[in-house]
């Protein structure tokens, strides 16, 4: 028996430059594959869930080949230009709420804190500085009375499920933000936040030593034959018996789960490097960072380090079945960044935005990932829905798990999850997407 599937979109460039990559010193040239080679085992895609699957394949099969492809430099894609909050909690970006079922809350923050106790071991080996690696708590923060009332029963749904947090008040905000604009915050202590390109990068670097890594690099082709898979690239090829696909979205572009995800576009601003006149104008702790107590709301990030001081500012959903948007999409998407800004920080009215960047995320209607065997020994880690930084890397850790044939109750749950449900047709879907996404972001007003 023999499968070939011909890979349909390997355009897989995103919009705008991602600030966190362009402050981080010049790669080395990438490794392109320019041969046939065979390997054990063949990770499709270098996001979160692709090297971390690497890393734990390493642990697992640690006399075995590995090799990782990946279309785009590592560090480029969604996993390096996202806000960088690795969050244990759970977090249902499709509602106005973060609060689920108690129960089902409790199991995913116990997955969660699985896949941050895994990268924290990795930042550990790799010697990530803090500015890469910050177990530093992430703040709900409320603007308005409606955000400060959020906070108040989300603090109440953490209590019943036996999380601490602590209460910010509006003097407390300022002392951490340098920014009058919040009237309180909740910290919830254990989420993480990363430098997303160091961190891919660092990571890649990490698992070089047992892992072949090849950037820009496609796989174009996928076939199985007599117990091998043959993935094709533009100027060599890689043999092996197992193979993980981690590409997230792009599943559909492999011809699997057509018309059953739903690609969503999130857009970030950078400010330039702020002056030191600027970081005292400012205030407020060299770096933290705010997720909005409506999820609609706007992300803000400070940091220093490699780059110096720069804010970031993330807000903005756009549902796009296309999985392409173009420069004048980050323009339109990120023109309320600014305001965003000013409000917040009224003291840097001077400070523009430096980097402009859209990336891509990928969810199902009913909120399952798409994980196990999908062909014979063709093993996928996609889909991963809200808290993609948490959840791939532990969709990466459980592939890898269980191609190796090892079982726990987490794979269980991953393999007893639905299949995600199919999507209305194209343009209902894309129309009735991008009005609900428009009346949640309206409605999430002062807070965006
Ligand atoms: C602006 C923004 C802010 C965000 N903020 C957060 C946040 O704070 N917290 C959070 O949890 N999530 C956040 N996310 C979402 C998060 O970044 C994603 O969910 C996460 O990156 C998914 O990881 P992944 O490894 O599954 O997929 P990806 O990071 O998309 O990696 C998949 C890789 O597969 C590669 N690939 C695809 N097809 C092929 C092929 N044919 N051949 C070779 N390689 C291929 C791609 O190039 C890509 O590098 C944000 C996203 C964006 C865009």
């Amino acid at each position: 028996m023999s499968l070939k599937i011909q890979v349909k979109n390997t355009r897989h460039g995103n919009p705008g430059v991602s600030g966190w990559y362009a402050i981080l010193p010049e790669p080395d040239p990438p490794n392109v594959l320019q041969d046939d080679i065979t390997a054990d085992w063949l990770v499709i895609g270098g996001g979160f869930a692709g090297l971390s699957a690497a890393r734990r394949l390493c642990q697992l099969r640690e006399n075995e080949s590995i090799v990782l492809l990946d279309s785009i430099r590592i560090g480029e894609g969604s996993s390096g230009r996202n806000s960088g909050f690795m969050i244990d909690l759970p977090h249902d970006i499709s509602t106005d709420s973060y609060a689920g079922a108690v129960e089902q809350d409790v199991l995913q923050t116990r997955k969660n804190r699985y896949a941050i106790a895994f990268a924290a071991k990795a930042a550990e080996e790799f010697g990530f500085p803090q500015e890469v690696f910050n177990p530093c708590g992430k703040i709900n923060a409320a603007a308005t009375e409606k955000g400060d009332q959020h906070n108040r029963e989300y603090i109440e749904h953490l209590k019943a499920m036996g999380e601490e947090s602590t209460w910010l008040d509006a003097a407390e905000m300022k002392r951490i933000t340098g920014s009058e604009y919040y009237l309180s915050g909740l910290l919830t202590p254990k989420t993480v936040t990363i430098q997303a390109a160091a961190y891919t990068r660092g990571f890649a670097r990490g698992i070089s030593r047992n892992v072949n890594i090849y950037e820009k690099t496609p796989v174009v082709a996928l076939e199985h034959t007599n117990g091998v898979w043959h993935a094709r690239t533009p100027n060599g090829s890689v043999k092996a018996s197992k193979v993980i696909l981690s590409v997230n979205g792009h599943l559909q572009s492999f011809g699997f789960m057509q018309r059953r995800l739903m690609h969503i576009f999130l857009y970030a601003s950078m400010t330039r490097a702020l002056s030191s006149a600027e970081v005292r104008k400012l205030g407020g702790e060299p770096s933290w960072g705010v997720a909005p107590a409506n999820p609609f709301g706007s992300s803000v990030r400070k940091i220093s380090g490699v780059g110096g001081h720069r804010v970031l500012m993330r807000n903005k959903f756009h549902f796009n079945s296309s999985m392409e948007a173009t420069e004048r999409d980050v323009q339109r998407a990120v023109r309320g960044h600014d305001r965003s800004f000013q409000r917040r920080f009224p003291m840097l009215k001077d400070v523009e935005m430096e980097y402009r960047w859209g990336g891509r995320l990928c969810l199902s209607w009913n909120n399952v990932p798409v994980f196990g065997e999908i062909e014979e020994s063709l093993f996928a880690a996609c889909c991963q829905n809200g808290l993609g930084v948490s959840k791939g890397t532990l969709a990466g850790i459980l592939a890898a798990e269980y191609a190796s044939g090892v079982r726990n109750s987490y794979i269980e749950d991953y393999l007893n999850e639905a299949q995600p449900t199919r999507l209305p047709p194209k343009p209902f879907v894309n129309i009735g997407a991008n009005a609900y996404l428009n009346w949640q972001e309206w409605c999430a007003g002062l807070e965006k």
